[in-house]
């Protein structure tokens, strides 16, 4: 046997000891009956789930997940087998997470770690995930020998928007170097335990339950699904055991190549397992081995720059400066020009630098021109200022129009930032994203009150008025063609969003707008006009078009689809919708849950599990993933009723969509505050409770036909 094999089967061996005896403690202790779960999740424990289908809930279930994990464990002295060993391994560090669960609610509460990763995170990645936001994952595990090369290799993950999960003491040698962690930024400690790898391995065993629609059971589909689409792969630093090689062999059945900073010699396996023993050339040798490409933007600012910062928070103590709404006029705006009013690459500051006052007024000009250019892409473009301001290091950017803050930290003043930057940083981007559109564009900066305020209501208010007159009078029957959606299709094959005027994409961050540039700037890309023909019935919204194109979109998957239905052909969803909405039969309505929200609903299921009903480009009649605004539009569920029959939403979603609601009911029948007349978790979430509660606030739900 190799030494490879040798060590695979001791690691697995070694923690199907441990995961035996632990799952007898427990049982001894608590009893077979004691139930067990990881928190906020639909997927039980997600490998054993995913790999035999069965869902464990009390400790009496584990016992025979145990005889499963050691009967992978064949001692075969070739990789196949060792890898299936490798597999064990994750089994059992699951059984171990998962037995910590049993002990307490919260085992990490005191660790530096956060352990388990909830569902509702992993939907929220699958946009980041598709768009290339998140190119990659990696997964850093150990000790490193100088803890400068650890934090280098994360640092420089993070500025790529490679997402890092951490494992081991790493967790501290890269606290310690000044790598900010966090969700949002990119760096996800996992915990100090090796078992703790498992949290991060579930992400991508769910992300192919949530998104792949693999069956349960399916070991080869899943094992499929993660080496074809999930983009992760393994670093280990420092001194590596039997149990990490044998964790690592089960990444590497999972089609995680896996690099380790130690010579290993003949025991490396070209493209699965390698060795690279200089720290400057493990991303580089990361990025190649997972095929991994990432777009570099070369920007002339004296401040990092990537995706990561986006949720960096820029707190009073730390800030230089500020520009805030509420103290200073502000505005953003893109303005379609003539090509000779627009001067390529212009850039003018109107007023004081940061180093001259430290509360400015923001008036922020892009003036662009191009052949392709349409004044409906002005919004697109001038969207994306959020997110690119927010990607400079030490600056934080909230709001958008005339409602804008933005901070600018100590740190990056003392780097040199200067607002000559932002111009830059507009520019450039610009003129790469948008290229397509774009021919020439100049930015104007007000930082002087006046100016800033005459901008403001003289050019830009002006113009956003005459944009939300253009998006009120846009309706599905204004338009003459739709757009498809496909972007999630590297997650969800048989996925596909149709988004029309009324009914943007269920991940909430493509309208028909942005289809359309989306289709504009990139003509065979994922957004492909439908041409509104041959309607088949008009109250389910459903059309000869459409079904063709969706059918040839998703490679035959889905032929039948409607654009207002929940019951009959209802649009796939993919897994990273915004909310869901699902029928609640006692009221005969339906309830709507965001991703946000963990408690218990009417339907007796958490946002987790009716989101679990549906995903993976499924139809599911009677449940529907959609965006956050499609709760407003005259469009929703229109075959079935219409806003009249939402019964019931969380309230901080209720709060969210109150006002558009109200008025969509106003319009639509006549009816005042209609928020009111729909329950939330403050009233109950028993649907008895609910039935009576609607009776005594007269909702309209109770006079309709029954939907079934
Ligand atoms: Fe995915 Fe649909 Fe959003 Fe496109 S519109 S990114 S397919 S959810
Ligand atoms: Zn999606």
């Amino acid at each position: 046997m190799s030494v490879l094999t040798d060590l695979i089967y001791s690691g697995s061996g070694a923690v199907a000891g441990l995961a035996e005896s632990a799952v007898n403690d427990a049982i001894a202790k608590h009893g077979a009956d004691k139930k067990i779960a990881f928190p906020d999740t639909a997927y039980y424990f997600p490998t054993i789930y995913a790999a035999t289908g069965v869902k464990v809930s009390t400790l009496g279930d584990l016992p025979a997940c145990v005889g499963v994990l050691k009967s992978l464990i064949t001692n075969e002295p070739n990789l196949d087998s060792a890898l299936n060993a490798g597999l064990a391994t994750a089994v059992g560090a699951e059984i171990l997470e998962g037995l910590k669960y049993a002990e307490s609610s919260n085992p990490y509460e005191n660790e530096s770690g956060i352990g388990f990763v909830p569902d509702p995170v992993i939907r929220s990645l699958g946009v980041p995930l598709v768009t290339g936001d998140i190119p990659g994952v990696a997964v850093v595990i150990g000790k490193a020998d100088d803890p400068a090369d650890v934090v280098k290799v994360v640092k420089d993950y993070q500025s790529k928007g490679i997402m890092s999960f951490l494992v081991g003491d790493c967790i501290e040698q890269c606290a310690e170097g000044g790598v900010k962690m966090g969700l949002e930024l990119r760096v996800i400690p996992l915990g100090h335990d090796v078992t703790s790898v498992i949290h991060v391995v579930t992400v991508a065993i769910r992300a192919a339950l949530i998104f792949g629609n693999v069956q349960p059971g399916d070991l080869a589909g899943l094992l499929k699904y993660t080496k074809e689409r999930v983009p992760a792969f393994v670093n280990t630093f420092g001194a590596i055991d039997s149990v990490v090689v044998s964790a690592g062999a089960g990444a590497i059945a999972l089609g995680f190549p896996v690099v380790v900073d130690m010579d290993l010699g003949t025991n490396q396996v070209p493209g699965a397992l390698e060795s690279v023993c200089d720290h400057a050339e493990t991303v580089k040798k990361s990025l190649e081995l997972r095929e991994i490409k990432i777009k570099v933007t070369e920007l002339p600012i004296p401040v990092a720059f990537a995706a990561a910062f986006e949720g960096e928070i820029i707190r009073r103590p730390d800030m230089h400066n500020e520009c805030y709404s509420n103290k200073n006029p502000t505005a953003e705006l893109v303005l379609m020009r003539e090509p000779d009013e627009v001067e390529d690459h212009k850039i003018t500051i109107v007023g004081p630098d940061f180093d001259e006052c430290k509360e400015l007024a923001l008036g922020t000009f892009v003036e662009v021109t191009g052949k392709k250019m349409q004044a409906d892409f002005e919004a697109v473009i001038e969207r994306k200022f959020h997110a690119w301001f927010n990607y400079m290091e030490g600056v934080m950017h909230t709001g958008q129009r005339n409602q804008v803050r933005v901070r600018v930290s100590n740190a990056a003043y003392e780097a040199g930032l200067r607002i000559h930057d932002f111009a830059e940083v507009l520019y450039v981007m610009i003129m790469n994203e948008f290229d397509a559109v774009v021919d020439k564009c100049q930015v104007t900066i007000y930082t002087e009150p006046a100016s800033a305020e005459a901008f403001r209501d003289e050019v830009a208010m002006p113009r956003y008025a005459q944009r939300d007159a253009r998006l009120a009078s846009m309706t599905d029957e204004s338009v003459d063609q739709y757009y498809t959606c496909i972007m999630c299709q590297s997650f969800a094959p048989a996925h596909c969003c149709v988004v029309t005027p009324e009914r943007l994409g269920l991940c909430g961050a493509v309208s028909w707008l942005d289809a359309k540039a989306t289709n504009q700037l990139d003509p065979n890309g994922p957004c492909q006009p439908i041409p509104k023909e041959g309607c088949l019935d008009e109250r389910t919204g459903r059309y000869e078009s459409v079904n063709k194109v969706v059918a040839e979109a998703t490679h035959g998957a889905v032929e039948n689809v409607t654009l207002y239905s929940i019951l009959e052909d209802p649009m796939t969803s993919c897994g990273c919708f915004e909310c869901i909405c699902g029928i609640e039969p006692v009221s005969n309505g339906v309830i709507i849950v965001n991703r946000e929200y963990a408690g218990m609903t009417p339907s007796g299921m958490t946002f987790g599990e009716l989101a679990s009903c549906t995903g993976g480009g499924v139809q599911t009649p009677g449940y529907m993933g959609h965006g956050r605004q499609f709760i407003s539009s005259k469009k929703f569920c229109a075959a079935e009723g219409g806003i009249k029959r939402i019964v019931w939403m969380p309230k901080e979603l209720k709060d969210d969509v109150c006002d558009k609601l109200n008025k969509t009911a106003q319009e639509l029948y006549g009816i005042e505050n209609f928020a009111d007349m729909i329950a939330d978790e403050t009233v109950t979430t028993d649907c008895e409770e609910l039935f009576n509660w609607l009776t005594e606030k007269g909702h309209p739900v109770l006079e309709m036909d029954p939907l079934m």
